[in-house]
């Protein structure tokens, strides 16, 4: 071999060991990136591990801040609000009765027309319309003039069919916000919670600013019961069975109300109902304990939101914050390690990522999971490999179900209260045998995040029936209500007409 022939195979070994090398280089430093997210993954994991012996400890939590709400004004996050709802609607109304409900997302009105038998319940023109985003921080006045409108367009559509003898229309308030009632109709706005900011508004009488819009409008419509959303749901469950005692919203935010007996809201001494019981407003989204699973997405989403300090199990449980917290971690790893590419500028926005996006990228079953794709597509995030598509779905997946698991050991926190749970409730030294005579107890549930994300729904049912063991569980029966805050909210204001 000449020399020029050495020296040119000596230059393509040398060139061949930096290619090679900087290749072992790129695939240790990709390895490394890699590890990195797995890092993070793992940290998420790890800090939104709710073992059952984890749950138990938020249902005992929960039991003991129920108790301690009762006792006094201001006793504990929790409010435990009374509702003035003693007597739920029994299947024997009759009439034709209107809700309005203004959720977190969407308001929706609708007519229940009732045949003074429980099988005769005709619900009529639901109409569902998301919340202009602007009403969520404009003024009392815009807020009650838009909702006004909206009812007196939708009793427009109907003619005279669903009005003929010209008698006032009798309507139910669904108001999905903590109240503080002075009567059944009546009750002034303790805070803003889920994004909405009309600071005026609070201390104000929400019947009374809706019944002056109507009014205003010359609609003949009487806001003959301001009802909480979570109450409305009650309603419409132990209307169809009367074993229903407790209900469960998770929508945009998440509340639970339950069928409490008077002389246990001590609180109140003196409180009487007919019904020797009323149902109570927990005001659950505001429940906090140390026992509750807390990641830094957490504690960064809560003090960027416009209510920080507040409504912490909320915030880790229901439709507004789910997609907030996967958009957080996604954002972390993507700053990290570089397998979702450039920065997303789009992945910085607050609530970019809605929790309907969530479900369906864990839910996605195609093969390639190409819903996955699509979405992160939206975020800015473009052209990733299955394997990063899959961690999306995990990371998915840990925040779900974190929160079905905390939701599930929140409703048995109620059960424990009222004795249902098989334990014999925190307080009372029950003898085994009573124990043992556990009640059929229906836990009426409704909201958006329930209804459509079976992710959500199955890891909630499925740590309900841990928590409780598979003897309790037998007698809770967990039902679905769709639209029952609504539906339910006109049966209750037609049970206070019969
Ligand atoms: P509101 O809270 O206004 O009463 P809903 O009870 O219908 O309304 O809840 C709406 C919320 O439910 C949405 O904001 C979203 O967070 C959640 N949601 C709705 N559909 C889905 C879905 N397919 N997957 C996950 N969450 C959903
Ligand atoms: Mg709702």
């Amino acid at each position: 071999m000449g020399k020029v022939a050495v020296a040119f195979a000596a230059v393509a070994v040398v060139a061949a060991c930096s290619v090679a090398a900087v290749m072992v280089g790129r695939r240790m430093k990709s390895r490394r990136k890699w590890r990195t997210v797995v890092e993070i993954l793992k940290e998420l994991e790890d800090d939104c591990d709710t073992p059952v012996g984890r749950l138990r400890q938020v249902v005992d939590a929960m039991a003991v801040e129920m108790h301690a709400g009762l006792a006094s004004e201001g006793g504990s996050k929790l409010k435990m609000l009374l509702t003035f709802v003693d007597d739920l609607p029994t299947g024997r109304e009759k009439g034709t009765y209107y809700a309005l409900h203004l959720g977190g997302t969407y308001f929706r009105i609708l007519r229940v027309h009732l045949g003074g038998q429980r099988s005769y319940l005709d619900v009529q023109d639901v109409e569902r319309h998301p919340i202009p985003s602007h009403l969520m921080n404009s003024t009392s006045e815009v807020l009650f003039n838009f909702l006004a409108f909206s009812l007196e367009r939708f009793i427009e559509k109907e003619g005279n069919g669903s009005n003929s003898q010209g008698v006032r229309r009798e309507l139910a308030f669904t108001f999905s916000f903590p109240v503080k009632h002075t009567s059944i109709s009546s009750g002034v706005l303790i805070k803003w919670t889920k994004g909405f900011e009309i600071s005026e508004m609070v201390g104000q009488d929400i019947a009374e600013c809706l019944q002056g819009a109507l009014n205003r409008r010359g609609l003949d419509m009487h806001v003959g019961a301001l009802v909480n959303d979570t109450v409305g749901a009650l309603s419409l469950g132990y209307y169809h069975d009367p074993d229903t005692v407790v209900a469960v919203v998770f929508g945009t935010g998440s509340n639970a109300c339950y069928l409490e007996r008077t002389d246990a809201i001590i609180k109140c001494q003196g409180l009487l109902t007919t019904s020797g019981s009323m149902v109570v407003n927990m005001e659950w989204g505001n429940f906090w304990s140390s026992h509750l699973p807390r990641t830094s997405y957490d504690i960064d989403l809560d003090a960027e939101s416009s209510n920080a300090n507040d409504m912490g199990f909320e915030k880790m449980i229901s439709g507004m914050y789910l997609g907030d917290i996967v958009r957080r971690v996604i954002l972390r790893m993507s700053q990290e390690s570089d397998i979702f590419g450039p920065i997303s500028p789009v992945l910085s926005e607050p609530y970019v990522l809605r929790t309907n996006s969530v479900s369906a990228m864990h839910e996605d079953d195609t093969p390639e999971l190409q819903e996955v794709a699509r979405i992160l597509k939206d975020l800015g995030v473009s052209d990733l490999p299955v394997k990063v598509r899959k961690l999306v779905v995990k990371i998915c997946d840990v925040v779900t179900r974190r929160a079905g698991r905390l939701a599930a050991a929140g409703i048995a926190g109620i059960l424990k209260k009222i004795g249902r749970d098989g334990s014999g409730g925190i307080t009372s030294g029950r003898s085994r045998s009573e124990i043992q005579m556990q009640k059929r107890t229906v836990v009426a549930v409704e909201g958006g995040l329930y209804m459509n994300y079976t992710m959500f729904r199955e890891y909630m049912e499925e740590a309900l029936v841990e928590i409780l063991g598979d003897e309790v569980s037998q007698y809770v029966v967990v039902k679905a209500m769709e639209d029952g805050s609504s539906i339910g909210s006109a049966l209750l204001v037609a049970s206070l007409q019969s």
